[in-house]
Order: structure tokens, then C-alpha cells, then sequence
């Protein structure tokens, strides 16, 4: 294919995203406010994309959303896209290593009026996830934090989800990155974490081309 071919191939794409995104994926007055609140304190805008975040919300609703797991919080933008899936008494907890980032997200989960559904706890998920329980009792588990973690993640994962339970990761793509001959610990981490999903038999898996490409898995069996 021609330089200018790829050109116009990537216009296209980039438009029919917005298209998807006007009519799908409008944020709210709550959501813009997060996304401007991060870039004010100075925080990583690395939330996910609307369209990652209306995705996660419907997979969340398909898949019962009573229990919500999700690690890496940061401002909670990902978690108010999902918490607003969530069943009546449905629960979302959301780990996050760093308070400052806590704080905000209990910020704006509040004034999502989520607090009494969204819990987000503060600390190492490497530390927090082996305590969670019981068993299988998660209808979803969305990893979002650390990519040097994620393959350990899957192991907690996979013993905190129902069978039937999703298994959803961001960052797949990795900015394209997964494609090329990893220098750092963050693209091997989430090359592990892809050659992995696609190998584990009890996870029934594929990447879905969505912002920074979403890892979608079945626990199986
Ligand atoms: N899911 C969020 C974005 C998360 S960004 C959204 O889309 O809105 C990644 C977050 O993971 C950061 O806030 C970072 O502080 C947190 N994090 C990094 N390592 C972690 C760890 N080991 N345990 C828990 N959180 C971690
Ligand atoms: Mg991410």
C-alpha cells in the first residue's frame, strides 16, 4: 500500500472512531470535569479512552455487574463508566496504589453519586488482590494499573472470577509498541500479558481494537 492509501485509511478510521464516539460514548458534565481535574493537579491523563469506557460499561452490564473488580483507579474515570453498569447492589472496588489518586477518584465517584457503590482502596494490588474473596465470586476483573503486573494479575484473576466471568485489560496495543523488540519492562510486561491470554486455556480470549486496544477474555470451564 501507497504512503497516501495508508494516509486516507487512517482518516477514515480516525473519523468513523468519532462517529462511534459522538453517538455512543458522550461523557458527561462529571467525567469532563475528571478529565480536566487530572491535568490540574498534574496527574497522568493516561485515563482510558470514552469508547474503552462505554465498552466496559456494557461488558460490565452483560456480564450481571455484582461484583466489579478493578485495578489501577487513578483518577476513577474508568470506574465511573463502570459503576454506572453496575446492578442494584451491585459493587465495584478499585484498587490504587497512590492516595493523591484515591483521593480524586473518591472525589468524583461522590459526585457521580457512586460512593455507596464503588469502593476504592488504597494500596499495592500485588498486596491487596491475594486477600480478596471468596473465590469465584467476581463477575468481572478490569486491569488498568502496573503493566509489569499484569500477568501476575491474571492469576489472581482467574481465581476471583466466576466461571463465565470477563477478564478485561487495557493497553494491549501499548501504542503499538507490542509490535516491536521491548526496551523496557512496561512493553514486556504487556507482551507477556498478550502471549499469555492467548495461550491460558481457562481464559477465552482476543485484543478488540478500542483506544489503546482492550484485552476481552471468558474464564471457560
Ligand atoms: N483505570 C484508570 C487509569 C489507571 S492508570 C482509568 O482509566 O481511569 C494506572 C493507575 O494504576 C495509576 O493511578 C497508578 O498509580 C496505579 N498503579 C500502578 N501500580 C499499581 C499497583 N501495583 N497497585 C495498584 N495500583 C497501581
Ligand atoms: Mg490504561
Amino acid at each position: 500500500m501507497t504512503d497516501r492509501a495508508c494516509e486516507g485509511e487512517d482518516e477514515l478510521i480516525a473519523a468513523l472512531q468519532r462517529y462511534v464516539e459522538e453517538r455512543f460514548a458522550q461523557e458527561d458534565d462529571v467525567l469532563v470535569a475528571l478529565r480536566q481535574a487530572l491535568k490540574d493537579h498534574g496527574f497522568p491523563e493516561i485515563q482510558v479512552s470514552s469508547s474503552t469506557g462505554r465498552l466496559l460499561q456494557l461488558l460490565v452490564a452483560a456480564s450481571g455487574g455484582r461484583r466489579v473488580l478493578e485495578v489501577g483507579t487513578l483518577g476513577g474515570y474508568s470506574a465511573i463508566w463502570m459503576g454506572r453498569a453496575l446492578a442494584r447492589n451491585g459493587r465495584l472496588t478499585s484498587l490504587e496504589l497512590d492516595p493523591r489518586h484515591a483521593e480524586l477518584a473518591r472525589d468524583f465517584v461522590a459526585r457521580a453519586g457512586l460512593s455507596e457503590s464503588v469502593d476504592v482502596r488504597v494500596g499495592d494490588a500485588r498486596e491487596l488482590l491475594p486477600r480478596l474473596g471468596p473465590d469465584g465470586s467476581f463477575d468481572v476483573v478490569f486491569l488498568d494499573a502496573d503493566k509489569e503486573g499484569y500477568v501476575g494479575y491474571v492469576q489472581e484473576a482467574l481465581r476471583l472470577l466466576r466461571p463465565g466471568g470477563l477478564l478485561l485489560a487495557d493497553n494491549a496495543f501499548w501504542s503499538g509498541r507490542v509490535l516491536e523488540e521491548a526496551e523496557d519492562d512496561a512493553t514486556r510486561g504487556i507482551q507477556a500479558f498478550n502471549e499469555h491470554l492467548a495461550r491460558e486455556s481457562r481464559l477465552a480470549g482476543t485484543v478488540l481494537p478500542v483506544g489503546d486496544g482492550l484485552a476481552v477474555a471468558v474464564k471457560v470451564g
